[in-house]
């Protein structure tokens, strides 16, 4: 079953697809609305200001326009006055010929009146105006202000719109006139020169001189200030709609045109249809592109996440450095590998460095002391790989490193764990080097006491050859007494005795060597049974003491013991067998002082301590002296005869009965053997 988080992940995974896909429509509808709103908004800048310098343009002629047609009306006005203050006292006649000609041109002047003081006395044309002569301004409230303003200031001025009784609106030109009189000229006008000059007229005759059709044009004074004081012309509203400005000065006043299309200012993009299906091809060509470039990225992602846990789970350290030995990737075994110079293990890193900081460290056993050297041969390595290395690292594992180069340049590395196969190589090199001392030592050890037996066995043959028997022959042959006969019988059986007596001795020993051949034989094959029944422990001590003491004595060394009486459950054979092999290792390799052995136990185990003053054995062999077959002192010369078995069998032993046999030694100063003991052995505590 998959657990849990693999599930999710799986979900996780299958519904990422979608999710992206979802986010990227997402994406590109908020992106196309981006988009086209700015490029429509744009567009629509782009369209208004073209609208705006097109309208320009005509706001530009149409204020040129009026700017002409204004001027001349002024100047007709000025023409007229001039004439009148030439001649004051013209006909009516000599008027019509005065303004006829003046204003022909100018179809938008409806009328020129002629007033002297407030009242009307010359018009023209005179048709249908004839109502006009006679007019006191004075009595038109509309007018009044004006006229007075004219005549009392002298300054020509441009009133209007005023409405016209004949329907429309007017502006009217009031250019007061002077008497033709120099000292008159100072005080006050003689009357007004008013052209009336019809209003739509004239701005659609500037329309149409110009051509402009589609847009509105509106019309309105300013004060000196600037400021919107009377519309003159058009729909007020031009001037809240954002319109193109132009100001036209006029005689008393002045004018702003304002201008705006016809049909207002662009309020939408005509192509804003085909920008939006644009946008929207273009981000879903982005979104795709981009979806596209996800799914090659998650793709990659993926293979590479699969090959780093593929790598990741090898049960051997792996290293890919790329071709400037840069570590590209290491796996968690590798790094496990290399504890000491982990820190310096990361991507980009190169080869050298992690190499340093592994040698500052002392992360390579072979290296110490020699880092350089070192360093220089493992970089050739690495730069020229051949045939894998073993390298010992600092905390005695061994590894197995193989190197390989890619065509591309890069390194390959894998660091293989040997250390067991090392160790098991070194054991049994180990074990075939005891096994080879033992043969040597075992044909040395049998090869002895055989040829005493063999030797005395010969003699014994042959008693004829003994001294003793040659004095017992001679003795008898001569008629010899009785005691002398005696005597030599005696001698002979002395001779006897004493040869039969190293025959059974070298026997013994060759039986003892080959009962721990035996033992080790029945051990290894596992069908030794302990014969487990209740001893006293003091009382086995003993006879192990009083059956070496001899051995101590002869060594003039002493042997004693300090055990308490102790029943413990354990086979008393075996036990005897361990104790005599210990103590006499001890008293065989003791020559000054002697052995001590004693006891202790708390409530399940008790603790034999066998301690000598001997020779000592060498730290470095103290975890090798229970195996089999192995000595300190190898050489054939040695001193003291033993296979190297006995401490291998009592370790057995005494593991069998459920205890461990420990030693702790100083070189040159004495060795304290430590059995432990349960004191209910094994098997009677499952026998109880
Ligand atoms: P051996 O038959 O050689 O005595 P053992 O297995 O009994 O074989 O002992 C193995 C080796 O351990 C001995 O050869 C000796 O080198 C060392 N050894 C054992 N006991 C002692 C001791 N008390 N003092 C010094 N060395 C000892």
């Amino acid at each position: 079953m998959p657990s849990r988080t693999a599930r999710l992940k799986k979900v996780f995974k299958l519904r990422e697809f979608p999710i992206a896909v979802g986010i990227t429509i997402i994406v590109i509808g908020v992106l196309t609305a981006l988009v086209a709103s700015q490029v429509n908004t744009r567009l629509l800048d782009l369209a208004r200001q073209a609208a705006r310098e097109d309208v320009g343009k005509n706001a530009d002629a149409i204020a040129g326009a009026l700017q002409r047609e204004l001027t001349k009306v002024d100047v007709i006005a000025r023409a007229i006055r001039y004439s009148i203050e030439q001649s004051p006292n013209m006909t009516q006649q000599e008027y019509q010929d005065l303004v006829g000609p003046l204003i022909g041109t100018t179809p938008s002047i409806l009328l020129v009146g002629r007033s002297r003081g407030y009242v009307v006395e010359q018009v023209f044309p005179i048709d249908g105006n004839e109502k006009a002569i006679g007019l006191d301004y004075r009595l038109v409230p509309t007018q009044f202000m004006s006229v007075r303003e004219a005549l009392r200031t002298g300054q020509a001025s441009l009133e209007g719109p005023i409405d016209l009784v004949q329907g429309g609106k007017a502006f009217i030109q009031r250019t007061p006139y002077y008497p033709n009189n120099r000292e008159d000229m100072s005080r006050i006008a003689s009357g007004i020169i008013s052209v009336v000059v019809d209003r739509d007229r004239l701005i659609s005759q500037i329309n149409q001189d110009l051509g402009i059709e589609a847009h509105t044009v509106a019309i309105r004074s300013l004060t000196p200030d600037l400021v919107p004081a009377k519309m003159m012309y058009g729909p007020k509203g031009v001037f809240d709609e954002s319109p193109i400005l132009r100001q036209v000065p006029t005689e008393s006043s002045i004018w702003q045109i304002g201008l705006v299309p016809s049909s207002g200012w662009p309020a939408h993009v005509r192509a804003a249809t085909y920008v939006w299906v644009l946008s929207l091809l273009g981000c879903s060509a982005f979104g795709a592109m981009f979806l596209a470039l996800w799914s090659m990225y998650r793709s990659k992602r993926i293979a590479e996440g699969q090959l780093r846990s593929a790598i990741n789970s090898i049960d051997d350290g792996f290293a890919l450095y790329d071709q400037f030995d840069r570590l590209v990737f290491a796996n968690e075994k590798y790094l496990s590998y290399y504890e000491l110079s982990r820190d310096a293990i990361f991507p980009g890193n190169s080869f050298e460095n992690i190499l340093r900081e592994g040698l500052r460290n002392g992360q390579y056993k072979d290296a110490i002391g020699r880092e350089e050297a070192w360093l220089k041969e493992r970089l050739d390595m690495h730069f020229n790989p051949r045939e894998p290395i073993e390298q010992r690292l600092g905390d005695g594992r061994w590894l197995k490193v193989a190197e390989t180069r890619s065509p591309d340049g890069d390194t390959v590395g894998f660091r293989v764990d040997i250390t067991e196969l090392k160790q098991a190589r070194e054991r049994a090199e180990a074990a075939n080097r005891a096994k080879n001392n033992f043969l040597n030592i075992i044909s040395h050890e049998l090869r002895t006491p055989l040829t005493s037996v063999i030797g005395y066995a010969r003699f014994l043959e042959n008693l004829d050859v003994l001294p003793g028997y040659k004095a017992l022959d001679r003795a008898v042959r001569s008629g010899a007494d009785k005691s002398e006969c005696a005597e030599a019988l005696a001698a002979l059986r002395s001779d006897v005795s004493g040869m039969s007596g190293r025959i059974s001795t070298a026997s013994d020993h060759l039986l003892g060597l080959i009962n721990d051949v035996l033992d080790r034989a029945k051990l290894e094959a596992e069908t030794v049974e302990l014969n487990v029944e209740q001893i006293d422990l003091k009382d086995t001590v003993k006879t192990v003491t009083s059956s070496l003491g001899i051995k101590a004595t002869e060594k003039r060394i002493s042997l004693t013991s300090d055990i308490a009486p102790l029943l413990i459950t354990a086979d008393a054979k075996r036990l005897r067998q361990v104790l005599i092999n210990v103590v006499g290792n001890a008293i065989k390799f003791t020559e000054t002082g002697g052995v001590h052995l004693s006891s202790d136990s708390d409530d399940t185990t008790v603790r034999i301590t066998v301690r000598d003053t001997g020779c000592g054995i060498p730290a470095d062999q103290l975890d090798q002296i229970f195996d089999q077959f192995v000595q300190v002192d190898t050489s054939v010369t040695r001193r003291n005869s033993g296979t190297g078995l006995g401490l291998a069998i009592s370790r057995e032993l005494i593991e069998l009965h459920g205890g461990k046999i420990s030693v702790e030694s100083e070189e040159g100063r004495g060795s304290t053997f430590t059995l432990t003991l349960p004191i209910r052995a094994r098997s009677m505590e499952m026998a109880a």
